[in-house]
């Protein structure tokens, strides 16, 4: 089974896949840490972001065992991600990892963006993530605090709103919840809240019960 967990910045997505992987026994993949790493290596080499062929070489160099590095997870990153990963060519060459990530058995939860509408168009069961703009941005600011990073959350604010309106209007895979996709708001729901209610959603699917 593949399940596919897509969603904008700091709506809880991550840590829902993760959860779901280890319930269902799946493998799961962050697929945002992979376009982290490609602008992560940008950025430790001096290269300009806005340098395309720059990004497609450090996506064609991308190294899986990578992709838990911590330092992959700071603010700078994800931003910096949002910029390479609207390079058409940077996605083109990152797809195959992807799809062959969710062929391989026993099954597997990938996370981020495109991954019902594009990587997965056949995904089992899809859910897309929602979380108010100012609840995401209360969460990332107690996440990087408790990472021990200065955090001023007004400014996390309005980068999580800048990067949405980036990853919603450019013209590859952009943002947004394929059709047959459940959506779950997890704005007024903790962790385990939003665990339970995407295993129901699983649940019904698997059972045939609910109906796209
Ligand atoms: O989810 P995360 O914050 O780690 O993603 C960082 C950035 O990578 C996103 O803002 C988005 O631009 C990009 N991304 C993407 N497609 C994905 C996952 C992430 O374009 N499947």
């Amino acid at each position: 089974m593949i399940i596919a967990i897509d969603g904008p910045a700091a709506s809880g997505k991550g840590t829902l896949a993760k959860r779901l992987a280890a319930h269902y026994g799946y493998r799961h993949l962050d697929t945002g840490a992979i376009y982290r790493a490609v602008a992560h290596a940008l950025i430790s080499r001096g290269a300009d972001l806005g340098d395309e062929a720059a990004a497609v070489a450090a996506a064609r160099g991308l190294d899986p065992q990578t992709l838990d590095d911590p330092a992959l997870k700071s603010h700078q990153v994800g931003t910096a991600a949002s910029v390479v990963s609207a390079y058409p060519e940077v996605r083109e060459v990152l797809l195959n990892f992807q799809r062959q990530f969710a062929a391989d058995p026993p099954g597997a939860v990938l996370d981020g963006r495109d991954i019902g509408t594009v990587i997965c168009p056949n995904a089992d069961v899809k859910i897309f993530v929602v979380a108010d703009p100012e609840v995401r941005a209360r969460r990332r600011t107690l996440e990087a605090q408790a990472r021990g990073e200065a955090a001023d959350e007004a400014a996390i604010l309005a980068d999580i709103l800048a990067r949405d309106e980036r990853d919603r209007s450019r013209a590859v895979a952009p943002l947004k919840p394929a059709e047959d996709a459940y959506l779950l708001d997890n704005s007024h729901l903790d962790i385990e809240g939003g665990v339970r209610a995407a295993i129901d959603i699983i649940e019904a699917v698997r059972a045939g019960r609910r109906e796209v």
